[in-house]
């Protein structure tokens, strides 16, 4: 393939800039930022919307590069230039930059410029001009292609991982991306159904089903095959959406019983608990454990939250009640800890001891509060909030509700902390068909507002963790729930309970 016109020209300015303001200012070090600075590069060489190139690099690697080392599907570098039977990325990329598959992998720079010309090129191939090129929301069906997913179900679900990020904005390695409001436009998979809409899984009621391919597991009968006493944790070395597919793909010849996502805690089970997942590397191991993998990469400790940590825990705590396998660590395992295992998952950033203790239930908060939508001079909304006592799943005498909007409206929980540090934040609120399906509650924390997404078609009547955050002392806002999301339903507001941990 070759450059038009137009890339060149992008390309050579964008050099001559930057040689410019080198000359310029030659005591000014570009070495300080030397990450942000080849987003910035590789963006205008290709001609792609900065923001959206660094969400999805945070999407594929939290922009860790582990070394040059490739991720479980063959994918090298912070943009995950995949290499694999299946999949030829790197070497389109390479033919793409005219740069070596060598230097696309080990080199920074070059793999991000790698990365924005696949990029570019799938833009190109859906006919975007360079005025569509501006709107980054117009990107979504090249970002969804780059994926190099198994089905249009997880085409979306990666897209929508990346856009996910831009709303909520990201701050990491001297990047900085501010969270912003974009529309996307999903195209051909608009009609698409997410895969929190598929299957249920069959063993696990908070887990959907995604089957793994058949070539990557031992159908068998367990319990009454080979009974079940190990629960084994794994990260995958990928993203969720790119693990999922992975273990569609009958290349992979691996495989996990459940999947976790690091963001939200959300499960995808690929196994059935009867049958023999691929994981531990130790037939004998496999034929006695569940395998549950966790996502994001041993080397990088932002993928592990307190999200994941909750909902994994849950998960092995089912697990080990089903089966009756003890809750202690001489039972839920590390891959590393299997005999022979040449991996080295969970690693060093794997918290043991939180793990555990949500495993087993320990754990009492020292401190808790709750407030309703009802508690007097602590709740404030705008008119366009109605007031409803239609689910019996209610907390307290009632609730609100308003349609999604392109406007935040936010509805607010105020609350007095008691000290700066590290809060639970809970929510609660009724589930229903026709409710939001990706209601955003906002948390103030003391380092700027961070959002979460809840499904409120589902999980309703109870305390729902949005996970830990660390907040300031004092009587603030401290939690809201905003009408703006691309989800659709109702947005509901009913009560929110913090607690310090
Ligand atoms: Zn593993």
């Amino acid at each position: 393939m070759s450059l038009s016109p137009k890339r060149l020209t992008a390309l050579v300015s964008s050099v001559l800039a930057a040689l410019l303001v080198f000359a310029g200012q030659p005591a000014i070090a570009a070495k300080d930022t030397p990450l942000s600075d080849a987003f910035a590069r590789a963006a205008a060489a290709q001609d792609v919307p900065r923001d959206l190139l660094v969400a999805l690099a945070y999407a594929e690697t939290h922009l860790d590069g582990h070394n040059g080392e490739p991720s479980a599907s063959g994918g090298y570098g912070v943009m995950h230039l995949v290499s694999n039977p299946t999949t030829k990325a790197l070497e389109k990329a390479a033919g793409l930059t005219g740069l070596t598959a060598k230097k696309l992998r080990a080199d920074t720079e070059a793999n991000i410029l790698g990365g924005a010309a696949l990029l570019r090129a799938n833009a190109d191939e859906l006919g975007l001009d360079q005025a569509a090129r501006k709107d980054p929301g117009r990107w979504y069906e090249a970002v969804a292609k780059y994926g190099n997913t198994a089905s249009p179900q997880l085409a979306r679900l990666y897209a929508d991982a990346v856009y996910e990020l831009l709303g909520l904005g990201i701050q990491t390695k001297d990047v900085r991306v501010a969270p912003q409001e974009v529309t996307a436009d999903r195209g051909q998979y608009a009609n698409t159904r997410s895969l929190s809409a598929e299957a249920a899984s069959p063993d696990y009621p908070d887990a959907t089903w995604t089957a793994a391919s058949s070539s990557n597991y031992t159908a068998s009968s367990r319990p009454s095959a080979y009974a079940i006493d190990r629960v084994i944790i794994h990260v995958t070395q990928g993203s969720y959406a790119g693990t999922i597919s992975w273990f569609q793909n009958s290349a992979a010849q691996v495989s996990a019983h459940y999947v976790v996502k690091s963001s939200n805690g959300a499960i995808t089970q690929m196994v059935r608990d009867k049958d023999i997942a691929w994981h531990a590397g130790n037939w004998s191991y496999n034929t006695r454990s569940i395998g549950i993998e966790h996502e994001g990469y041993v080397s990088e400790a932002s993928w592990f939250t307190d999200a994941m940590y909750r909902s994994s825990a849950a998960l092995t705590s089912y697990i080990c009640d089903k089966y009756g396998i003890p809750k202690d660590r001489s039972h839920i395992i590390g891959h590393v800890e299997v005999p022979g295992a040449d991996h080295t998952d969970p690693g060093p950033y794997w918290n043991w001891t939180t793990y555990m203790n949500y495993v087993t239930g320990g754990g009492t908060p020292s401190w808790t509060t709750t407030v309703d939508n009802a508690t007097s001079g602590q709740f404030t909304a705008s008119a366009n909030w109605g007031t409803s006592t239609y689910s019996t799943q209610r907390y307290g005498a009632d609730y609100r509700f308003a349609d999604p909007v392109s406007a935040s409206d936010a509805a607010w929980y105020q609350a007095t902390i008691p000290s700066a540090g590290t809060y639970r934040v809970e929510v609660w609120y009724p589930d229903d068909a026709g409710y939001n399906s990706a209601a955003p509650y906002i948390v103030a924390t003391s380092s700027g507002n961070q959002t979460v997404y809840v499904d409120q078609r589902s999980g309703g009547g109870s305390w729902h963790s949005l996970g830990s955050f660390s907040l300031n002392a004092g009587t603030a806002n401290v939690v809201g729930v905003s009408r703006w999301t691309s989800g659709t339903g109702y947005v509901i507001a009913d009560a929110v309970r913090i607690s310090k941990v």
